[in-house]
């Protein structure tokens, strides 16, 4: 869920779940305030009672009030019985009510200890018109009262008033104990759905930000390993995913640089070390020839094309450094054309053929492509390539006579596949996963002279930068062969061009 609909649902309940509560709570409070009080009142709890409490005292003894009318029209001298005066001056009492009957001017009956004098003077007299109302009079000062009254005449025909008086000054402590409940719940109710809320923003926003931030701290103190765990499933989940994706970046990145460097120093260690074999032998046959050592013509030739020899593997040594710095930067010069592949390869041969045989190599090529097959690729960059793996053919020819090299093309529905065979020493089948690395040299050549273990990485980046693959099979001790792809020239190529 996104963050701005949980924020939503936060606002949702923050305003409607306290006001539900509260009304909920205001409801129970004030039915279970009037069955409590009033249990014996004929009105149930309702919030109108709890609103209207002089209707309520009202309705309270309107029953008994009913009756007492009755009787007064239909048996009168039941006031005169001590014993029902009694029984319904009790249920009264209850209802914070008690009788009074007058006789003459006279109070006959009080149905409380206390005396309300005051309130007693104030009794309206007989035949006044409240008798006949339902709901009583009131009495403010000095105190609350209401009063009901019923006028009757006695069985010697005195005139006879019977009250009931409800002292509404008791309903105050209820109502203060009243509104102090419903303020503690509403107090509660607030704390309760604010502690709720507060837990869910913490839950769901504070504990995967603290997560992150922790996430933080652990990079700054170098721990790449350890992932933020993603909790939610909102921005702040993707945000936490974000952040595992650019550790992992980091993580790859500086493990690239150290990988570089490192590979940098050895690259360097190798080249000296690779310079200074064909430089110690220049120096050595110079000397030679300024001692004089050289003394017939056939002597100094020879001198003179070994140190032409070293001269040329110091050149191609630096040349494979120079490209290697190229691609690191990937800027190596690109000038992709249209080339016929079998006369570029015809060329390539009449170049390569020469420096083979001095190299006491055989060499054979098979050209299975139909006549006119078109490649795009970059003559100088591809020579560079097929140099490479020639010159590795030769150099890992082993203690034969004569070396072989076979090439092979082979065209397929959308490219040209190059093969470059020899019988050679062979690599083995745990080296072979790893010859394309940069600075691979496998075992068995590392003895030799003149790898710098760059030449068939760099062979790889061409091919791959013309869009091709190369790879490798071999078997030790008896020869290897490398493969290469390069895309044929299709009909939408050349109507782009
Ligand atoms: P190097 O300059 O060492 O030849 P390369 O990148 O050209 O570097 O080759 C990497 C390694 O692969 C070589 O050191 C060698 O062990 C192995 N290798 C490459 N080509 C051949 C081959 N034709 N025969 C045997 N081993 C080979």
């Amino acid at each position: 869920m996104k963050v701005v609909h949980k924020i939503r649902i936060i606002f949702l309940p923050a305003i409607v779940l306290p006001l539900t509560l509260i009304v909920i709570s205001i409801a129970i409070l004030s039915f279970s305030y009037t069955k409590s009080i009033y249990s014996t009142g004929s009105q149930s709890g309702t919030i109108d009672s709890f609103v209207n409490t002089t209707q309520t005292m009202n309705a309270l003894t309107s029953d008994t009030f009913e009756e007492i009318k009755r009787i007064a029209r239909e048996a009168p001298e039941t006031f005169e019985n001590p014993d029902y005066i009694e029984k319904v001056n009790q249920a009264l009492q209850k209802k914070d009510s008690y009788l009074i009957i007058r006789k003459n001017n006279e109070i006959i009956y009080r149905g409380t200890k206390e005396k309300h004098t005051e309130v007693e003077s104030m009794l309206p007299q007989y035949g006044s018109t409240i008798s006949s109302e339902d709901s009583g009079i009131l009495i403010g000062e000095p105190e609350n009262f209401l009063i009901k009254q019923q006028d009757f005449v006695f069985s010697d025909s005195e005139p006879g008033t019977i009250f009931i008086l409800t002292n509404l000054d008791n309903i105050t402590p209820h109502f203060r104990k009243i509104i102090l409940q419903l303020i503690l719940s509403v107090v509660l109710i607030l704390f309760m759905t604010s502690s709720l809320l507060t837990w869910y923003m913490y839950y769901e926003f504070v504990r995967p930000i603290n997560l992150l931030k922790d996430g933080t701290d652990r990079i700054r103190e170098g721990d790449l390993d350890t992932d933020v765990e993603i909790l939610n499933k909102d921005e702040i989940g993707d945000l936490c995913v974000s952040f595992n994706e650019m550790r992992a970046e980091l993580k790859k990145s500086i493990n690239d640089r150290l990988r570089y460097e490192e590979e940098t120093r050895e690259l360097i260690s190798n080249i000296s070390h690779d310079l200074k074999t064909p430089l110690t032998a220049i120096k050595g046959y110079s000397e030679a020839i300024m001692d004089g050592v050289a003394d017939t013509p056939e002597k100094m030739e020879r001198y003179i094309r070994t140190i032409y020899n070293k001269a040329n593997d110091m050149d191609g040594l630096l040349n494979e450094l120079s490209i290697a710095s190229k691609i690191d930067c990937n800027t190596i010069p690109y000038n992709f054309t249209k080339i016929d592949i079998e006369s570029y390869f015809n060329d390539c041969m009449d170049e390569i053929g020469s420096d083979l045989e001095q190299k006491n190599m055989d060499f054979a090529f098979f050209n299975y492509c139909e006549k006119h097959c078109f490649v795009m690729a970059d003559p100088e960059q591809l020579k560079r390539v097929i140099m490479n793996i020639i010159s590795n053919a030769c150099k890992y020819s082993g203690a034969k006579n004569k070396g072989h090299v076979n090439i092979r093309l082979k065209e397929m529905e959308t490219y040209v596949q190059v093969e470059i065979e020899d019988d050679g020493i062979g690599i083995s089948a745990k080296d072979l996963p790893n010859i394309f690395n940069r600075l691979y040299r496998a075992d068995a050549s590392r003895s030799s002279s003149g790898g710098s273990g760059l030449g068939l990485s760099i062979s790889k980046k061409i091919i791959e930068d013309h869009g091709g693959h190369i790879w490798a099979s071999s078997k030790l001790h008896t020869g290897t062969t490398i493969y290469f792809t390069l895309n044929k020239v299709t009909e939408e190529d050349e109507e782009y061009e």
